[in-house]
């Protein structure tokens, strides 16, 4: 009789290497049978993370079958897909790697019991983070809110070794696939995935290139590098650590023998991947911190959460005639990434200058990121706001004018990304005509805004004036 096999749920974790959860399958000695759910939590993500996340699983369906294995597509309910997989093949036991998001730990945490209750063997792996959150504890015995110490708590410890791609005992027969190209993932995308596309590196090979290539060329200058906007100064790892396509623990090691080797951006690279663990360590410990004001009192400030207002739709779609931050806000329309001190001055110009809730800002971003993270979204909204635990304090505006002058100094990010403005248009301004709705109603030939909607000194003076006449 031929041995029961067990499932290996894959999420967002589309990797052969140091995937612990993937590791344990195998080690079980049973056949394995990898599965790909596009499930109740994958119907609520934006149109960008959607797409992003079927190339993944598409790619890592490649890898696998490289590697004598196969990933199984299916749709539904994860309980009910799992159940009915399990019925189909006998399987005994289902492996995933943990996710923190309130979301994914509601549809896991049902899972699991209901397994569990099944007589299945139902079990989750640490792979997605550094420290699992309930591992780095204050000194009290609570979690942390702030991120120096989180960082003082975390930088000496040892995440563990990187664990190579293991040998993927087959099934003597497979299971039924759907073709995951039948359930349009790019739908919502409209024209835009064709823009969007070449700026991507998909998939687990193409993620450890980014990190090679970063820690050959990038890492020295990081620190300085990673905060002009007209540089590639970064390693634009997150769209591969969103989808696991390389693990945190790989890019940390990296990090480490970068430090071993004197490169001096190695600590700041290191500081930032534990920003990342830390978003995670805020949102298991404080889920509410993806839908509303960590702080409570903030919900008493009067946000504008009318989507439709004008300042609203000229924010989205980059004609505030702030040029900065309609820069921005074409790159991210463009290539799915926005550069990390612009999103911090998109997020400040929103929710300060034009006094919008955060939460219209993190939507958007949900829909448009490649590299959408529940965790680090909701962290640098908040953060951005000043209604987050370790939020920059409400009064310290950003100023779109001397960040520009400061970040974008001979205004090269401005003139790749703003047409309207530069003459002649550089090719990356002008596609972003061809990625928005026609509905929109743009073209590179208009007229750019003479005036920013809200200038820099308004805008500030008036978030200032609400901030003190603040009833909380
Ligand atoms: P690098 O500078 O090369 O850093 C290495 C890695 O460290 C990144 O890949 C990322 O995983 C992590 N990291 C760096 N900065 C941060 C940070 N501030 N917070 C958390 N992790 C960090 N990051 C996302 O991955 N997804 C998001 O949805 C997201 N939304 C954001 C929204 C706002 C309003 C703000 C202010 C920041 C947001 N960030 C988000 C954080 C940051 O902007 C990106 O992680 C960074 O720009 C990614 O570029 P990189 O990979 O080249 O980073």
């Amino acid at each position: 009789m031929s041995q029961a096999p067990v499932l290996y749920w894959t999420r967002r974790d589309f990797r052969l290497s140091d995937n612990p959860a993937l590791v344990a399958a195998c080690e079980s000695g049973a056949p394995v049978i990898p599965v790909f759910i596009c499930d109740e939590v994958v119907a609520t993500h934006g149109a960008a993370p959607k797409w992003r996340l079927g190339l993944g699983a598409e790619a890592f369906g490649e890898a696998l079958s490289d590697a004598g294995s196969r990933l199984v597509f299916r749709r539904g309910k994860a309980l009910d897909v799992l159940r009915a997989l399990i019925e189909e093949t006998g399987a005994v036991a289902v492996h995933w790697n943990r996710l923190y998001d309130p979301d994914s730990r509601t549809r896991d945490e049902a899972v699991k019991s209901a397994l569990k209750a099944d007589g299945i063997a139902a079990v989750s792996h640490a792979g997605h983070i550094l420290f699992e959150p309930w591992t780095v504890e204050t000194g009290s015995g609570g979690f942390y809110k702030v991120y120096t110490p989180f960082w003082k708590a975390v930088r000496g410890r040892d995440p563990g070794a990187v664990l190579p791609p293991p040998d993927i005992p087959a099934p003597q027969s497979w299971p039924e696939s759907d073709d995951p190209a039948d359930w349009a993932l790019a739908s919502d995308m409209r024209r835009g995935a064709e823009i969007v596309r070449p700026y991507l590196a998909v998939g687990e090979e193409a993620a450890r290139g980014r990190l090679g290539a970063f820690m050959a060329n990038g890492i020295d200058a990081y620190a300085e590098a990673r905060d002009d906007l007209a540089k590639d100064g970064t390693s634009h790892l997150s769209e591969n650590l969103t989808y696991g396509e390389i693990s945190a623990r790989a890019c940390w090691w990296a990090g480490q023998r970068a430090m071993d080797e004197g490169k001096t951006g190695a600590e700041t690279f290191l500081k930032e991947l534990v920003w990342r663990d830390f978003a995670y360590h805020l949102v298991y410990h404080t889920p509410r911190i993806t839908s509303g004001n960590w702080r409570e009192e903030w919900d008493a400030f009067p946000w504008n959460e009318d989507e439709r207002k004008a300042e609203v739709k000229a924010w989205k779609q980059g004609r505030t005639g702030m040029q900065i931050v309609d820069a921005a806000m074409r790159e991210m329309y463009v290539t799915g990434r926005m550069h990390n001190r612009a999103r911090m001055l998109v997020a400040s110009y929103l929710t300060k200058h034009l006094m919008c809730h955060w939460k219209i800002g993190l939507d958007w971003f949900e829909d448009c990121l490649v590299d959408w993270d529940p965790a680090s979204n909701a962290m640098g909204w908040q953060w951005s706001a000043g209604s987050g635990p370790d939020a920059t304090p409400y009064f310290r505006v950003f100023n779109p004018v001397t960040q520009a002058e400061k970040f974008d100094k001979h205004g090269r990010y401005r003139r790749r990304w703003l047409a309207e403005t530069s003459n002649p248009a550089t090719d990356t301004a002008k596609s972003y005509f061809d990625a928005i709705p026609e509905s929109w109603g743009m073209s590179a030939s208009d007229d750019y805004p003479s005036e920013p909607i809200m200038s820099a000194s308004e805008g500030r003076k008036r978030a200032l004036d609400a901030y003190e006449n603040r009833d909380f």
